[in-house]
């Protein structure tokens, strides 16, 4: 593992932090959610509190080397400001003589925001002269950025060589912590709820997953293609299936019977023609699924089922909705996983949800911050999960 900041002697320091400031933001520029600020706190409260000052970096949508106005992380730093009690400071950019004057002029308790680090196409390539300018703004670097922990960006990876004193953040550590230890070593039964549109993108972790837990509930769209494919041959009407992934859902159905995996598929559905807001779903077992039928949500049969097993679990992992969550006919599936989630955790049963639209459905039902962690990354979340090594986690390791 590498350095955990409170490990660093950073009084009267100058801290380079790699925050994920990546907020949604409304037409006029105003801070939309601000979970991500409140979120990147602790590391900043404790470093200004040991007598630091704290230079924080990140990007912001896709800009793509361009300055974009509304990608200005401006409204960030305003946000930030009434969040924390110390004096935010705002640069006008990233690098330059500007930039550092501000830098060296920082005391101990200030914060210097810097703007959008992707206003310079440099970021994204991990462009050696970009990561060093950026690290002479500051003596100590600290990664508190789990989101862009797969990615191997200048202010994650190029920079960190160029420092002697690097460690993570509160955040990005404990993020590491939860879903390592939780696929290393769960306790068990251990069960994995996977949903979402497809099969494709959770590839790896399916696989991985097949190998350490006790129970895999597949719903969402994915659970078409496993349906689909042979031994089980269900026609599923209209649903999404993946043609191209057919042969994987059979590799993973195989598998799961050879390690004696609980490999569970749903029993019925909620079904429509039409995905809109007003569509009528009707609730049908997988079998009665008519050619022109989409199955867009669990059923109650199949809730009851994964409800069942996830009441005996002692680990949760939650990725991906049981349905088109986002639309009133469809969200009952993933509410009632959501609901049966927070039941358990209240019981004792540890509870990780992992990915973007999962987390959004949690937030939707007003169920966020009652299972034990929601994970801030979503790409990150999968390959750590999947077992992948994330670039600016090991960056962290490394002798300067
Ligand atoms: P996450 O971001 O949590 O990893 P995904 O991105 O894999 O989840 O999938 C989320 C999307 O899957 C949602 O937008 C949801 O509408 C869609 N989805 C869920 N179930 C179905 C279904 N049965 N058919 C089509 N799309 C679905
Ligand atoms: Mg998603």
């Amino acid at each position: 593992m590498p350095k955990h900041v409170k490990e660093l002697a950073v009084q009267g320091k100058q801290v380079f932090v790699r925050t994920d400031y990546n907020v949604p933001l409304d037409a006029e520029g105003n801070v939309t959610d601000d979970f991500r600020i409140r979120a990147s706190l602790p590391t900043i409260e404790y470093l200004l509190d040991q007598g630091a000052s704290v230079i924080l970096a990140s990007h912001l949508g896709r800009p793509k080397g361009a300055v974009i106005p509304e990608m200005s992380l401006a409204p960030i730093a305003s946000r930030l400001a009434e969040l924390v009690q110390a004096e935010v400071l705002f640069a006008p950019d990233s690098v330059g003589s500007e930039v550092e004057t501000l830098a060296e002029n920082l005391k101990p308790g200030q914060i210097l925001v810097l703007e959008n680090l992707r206003f310079h196409a440099a970021e994204t390539q991990n462009d050696p002269e970009f990561s060093k300018k950026l690290a002479t703004l500051a003596d100590v670097f600290v990664n508190d950025a789990f989101g862009t922990a797969h990615r191997a960006h200048a202010s994650n990876v190029g920079i960190v060589s160029h420092f002697e004193e690097k460690a993570a953040g509160f955040l990005l550590m404990k993020e590491i912590e939860f879903l390592v230890k939780t696929i290393e070593s769960p306790a068990r039964p251990f069960t994995v709820v996977m949903g979402g549109s497809k099969v494709s993108g959770k590839i790896d972790l399916l696989k991985r997953l097949a190998d350490v837990a006790d129970n895999i509930l597949i719903g969402g769209g994915m659970a078409f293609t496993f349906l689909s494919a042979p031994p089980l041959n269900h026609n599923v009407g209209s649903s999404l299936v993946e043609e191209d992934r057919i042969q994987f859902a059979s590799d993973v159905i195989d598998l799961c019977l050879a390690k004696g995996v609980n490999l569970v598929l749903p029993s019925d559905c909620i079904a429509s023609r039409e995905i809109k807001e007003d569509a009528q779903g009707q609730e049908l077992p997988i079998r009665a699924l008519e050619d022109d039928l989409m199955g867009l949500d669990i059923g109650h049969r199949t809730r009851k089922s994964f409800n069942s097993i996830l009441d005996e679990s002692k680990t949760v992992l939650w990725n991906g909705p049981m349905g088109v969550f986002e639309m009133t006919p469809f969200q009952e599936g993933t509410k009632a996983i959501a609901e049966k989630l927070c039941e358990i955790t209240k019981k004792g049963t540890t509870t990780i949800v992992g990915g973007g639209d999962s987390a959004a459905a949690l937030k939707k039902f007003k169920l966020d911050g009652c299972v034990t962690h929601t994970s801030t990354g979503g790409g990150a979340s999968l390959e750590l999960l999947s077992g992948i090594k994330l670039p600016a986690f090991e960056a962290l390791k490394g002798a300067k």
